[in-house]
């Protein structure tokens, strides 16, 4: 296929993914990644059995899947890049061939993280800046920027930091989001809005804090309202899961918004999720009800 062809339709393909991921709440179902369908015809955006898709007309690799359990790990170490694990077999064939490419290219992947079974985070674009054959790996960044910055195996520590900075941003919150929403099934704890699209997960002890983890429970699905009224105190939350509203707010006089969408979540219970495991912990609960309490 010609460059700017496969260029062209990548450009489309991202377009899609990043819709339909805003209007689930940052995540995708497998199946919809498998059912893709341009022009007519079909282009699964995964494998349907391998952390790899190389389209047979792309010149580049499309798209790779990187799970926490699996065996394609992409370990993150503290230069914010990931290292890719080659694929089986052939480090200059098969699979890895097409990864070359899209290292030489400069071709922008998509690299969805499997938070959990079915359910994939994009995040994209990113690009192909390194191949170390020795370990048996590539290095992946999160900007074009690190293609031109010289030896990334070496880099000098602003660069580091500029590159863990992304890793936060568009990794690990992304990550984090999809979690927390996944565990809330998809709704706020507040109120059970359930359109991902106006869900974020809240960090419950802020993530400035030393204590203030992206995992799920340290977090909490709210919509974008309670989220910030969560992170305003005008909203808090007891350390046995009951919403409070701050007295002046509560005392305050105006429109539904105010009415039915603040006020009258004084006093409810958090609606929680199913698994023990992904509830609040009560500790990191206390330390923001604290923030909040004594203001
Ligand atoms: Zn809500």
């Amino acid at each position: 296929m010609d460059s700017a062809v496969e260029a062209a339709l990548r450009v489309q393909i991202m377009d899609w993914v990043l819709a339909r991921a805003e209007a689930n709440g940052g995540f995708l179902h497998r199946h919809e990644l498998l059912g893709f369908r341009i022009d007519g015809r079909d282009l699964p955006l995964i494998d349907y059995s391998r952390g790899i898709r190389n389209p047979s007309e792309f010149t580049s690799t499309l798209s790779i899947v990187s799970s926490a359990a699996g065996p394609y790990d992409d370990t993150e170490s503290d230069d914010g890049l990931l290292h890719y694990a080659y694929r089986k077999g052939d480090p200059f064939g098969g699979d890895n061939r097409k990864l070359r490419t899209a290292m030489d290219t400069g071709m922008p992947l998509i690299l969805f993280r499997k938070e959990q079974a079915n359910y994939l985070t994009p995040v994209m674009p990113v690009y192909v800046v390194d191949d170390e054959p020795e370990r048996r790996q590539f290095l992946i960044a999160l900007d074009e920027a690190f293609r031109f910055m010289g030896d990334v195996r070496h880099l000098a520590e602003p660069q580091r930091a500029y590159a863990r900075r992304l890793a936060k941003q568009r990794l690990h919150q992304p990550a984090f989001r999809t979690r927390v929403l996944l565990a809330y099934e998809t709704r706020c704890a507040v109120c059970t809005l359930r359109h991902g699209s106006l869900l974020d997960a809240a960090h419950i002890v802020p993530d400035s804090d030393p204590r203030g983890v992206p995992t799920t429970p340290n977090g909490l699905a709210l919509c974008k309202i309670h989220h910030a009224a969560f992170d305003q105190h005008i909203l808090g939350v007891t350390p046995d899961h009951r919403v409070q509203v701050r007295a002046d707010v509560l005392a305050e006089v105006d429109g539904p918004m105010l009415r039915h969408g603040i006020q009258a979540m004084h006093g409810r219970a958090l609606t929680l999720p199913r698994r023990a495991a992904d509830r609040p912990d009560r500790e990191l609960l206390a330390v923001r009800w604290e923030m909040f309490a004594g203001r």
